[in-house]
């Protein structure tokens, strides 16, 4: 999950990075009030989850309170590449002399971490990388060894930082790389990290991505989720999924998109005989179907109220269909009382018969397997129909 800047700027300074004064808000009465207590020109920025805010206007300095209510005016509601703001943050204004990059990433390709810096900063990094790439410094970071203060400095040296604030860019290097594993980030990043005229180096914006997987042992960044608040599609696509919503009673989940496209065709066709049952979504759970996507799957399918009865569809190929059922089992195990509507499984493929076995075995209640994809669709558009009409 990427997270917002301000979410971002709570691990840093949780980390000890240095940033400015500031908070968030969603309304301009909040923004002009924190202004209030900051006394001093503030930065006011579009709380949005991409980049290039600068750019589409929605970062912009307001030298009192009264330039902050008109600044968050125009900020709050604005659309930046198709996000809404709803949120401000309200920071202390730096003034700037420089404007520096810093990141760690997860560098699948080399199964390793990679440090990025530049002192040239501010810009979006990808231009740096093509129109100058000698002033990025990319450094190997191992796992095991991480970032000690000798190789922080290195990559300060690498990035050809000025040698006053090479200690200063080691220290937060070296905290930053804290925030990226004590907090399982995949991608830590400040750009603009910036240089005071009076010396100081300081964290003006950030970007984390964190590691889903490891939400288990985080429990306290479940509050950094709010795709609750947001529409299906945004969820779905928040958990990698491909989602597309259309307006029927059979919620489909299926095992790639041509499979999932000939199962809208074949539910559609079977709902004509039930008074005009449709296929309620497209989801493609994509080749693993893993118990894991599977629940996530099936909350979103089951979550729209739409929906009826939910028809799942596998062609067990690289997972095999016992891996698949099992998979399913877990899944409704997870979701548990969420679980209120029928769902009628037809699995195929690899290991098909020992897939189907397991479901028999479970028995569960809104479980029904059926052998045929026809013959399943017209199942589940008989189940939908009769909850409809209930
Ligand atoms: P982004 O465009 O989404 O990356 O948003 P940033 O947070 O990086 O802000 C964009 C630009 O606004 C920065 O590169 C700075 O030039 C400027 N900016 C942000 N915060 C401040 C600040 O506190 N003071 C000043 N003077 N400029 C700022
Ligand atoms: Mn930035």
């Amino acid at each position: 999950m990427d997270l917002y800047e301000y979410q971002a700027k709570h691990l840093f300074g949780k980390h000890g990075l240095p940033l400015t004064a500031g908070d968030v808000c969603s309304d301009i009465d909040g923004a002009v009030a924190i202004s209030e207590s900051i006394g001093g020109p503030v930065v006011v920025k579009a709380q949005v989850k991409t980049g290039g805010r600068g750019k589409a206007g929605g970062v912009k300095l307001a030298k009192d309170p009264a330039e902050t209510r008109e600044v968050a005016t125009a900020i709050l509601g604005m659309d930046i590449k198709g996000h809404t703001v709803h949120k401000v943050l309200v920071a202390h204004a730096a003034d700037i002399a420089e404007e520096y990059y810093v990141s760690f990433l997860l560098d699948r390709a080399n199964r390793a971490f990679l440090a990025m810096a530049s002192v040239e900063g501010g810009v979006e990094i990808e231009e740096v990388a093509v129109n100058n790439p000698e002033a990025l410094a990319k450094i190997r970071v191992d796992a095991l060894e991480g970032v000690t203060p000798e190789i922080a400095r290195e990559i300060a040296v690498a990035a050809q930082f000025e040698e006053a604030i090479q200690g200063q860019v080691a220290d937060i290097l070296v905290k930053l790389w804290q925030v990226m594993v004590a907090e399982d980030a995949t991608l830590v990043e400040v750009n603009p990290l910036v240089l005071t005229p009076s010396g100081e180096v300081l964290a003006l914006d950030g970007k984390v991505t964190i590691d889903d997987n490891a939400g288990y042992r985080q429990p306290e960044q479940a509050d950094f989720d709010d795709s609750a608040a947001d529409d299906i599609e945004t969820r779905a696509k928040a958990m990698g999924l491909n989602y597309v919503k259309l307006e029927g009673d059979v919620g489909i989940v299926g095992n790639g998109a041509g499979l999932v496209m000939s199962t809208l065709d074949v539910v559609a066709y079977a709902g004509e005989e039930f008074g005009d049952i449709k296929p309620a979504n497209f989801l493609d759970i994509g080749g693993g179907a893993s118990a894991e996507v599977m629940a996530n799957g099936l909350d979103i399918v089951l979550n729209d109220p739409e929906v009826q009865a939910v028809f799942v569809n596998i062609f067990g190929g690289i997972t095999s269909c016992d891996a698949v059922a099992n998979g399913i089992l877990q899944a409704v195990d997870q979701l548990g009382e969420r679980v209120t509507k029928p769902i009628v499984a037809r699995i195929d493929g690899n290991n098909a018969v020992e897939g189907r076995a397991i479901l028999n075995k479970a028995d569960h209640e809104f479980i029904e397997l059926v052998d045929t994809m026809d013959a399943a669709a017209r199942r589940v558009a008989e189940l939908a129909a009769a909850r409809k009409g209930a």
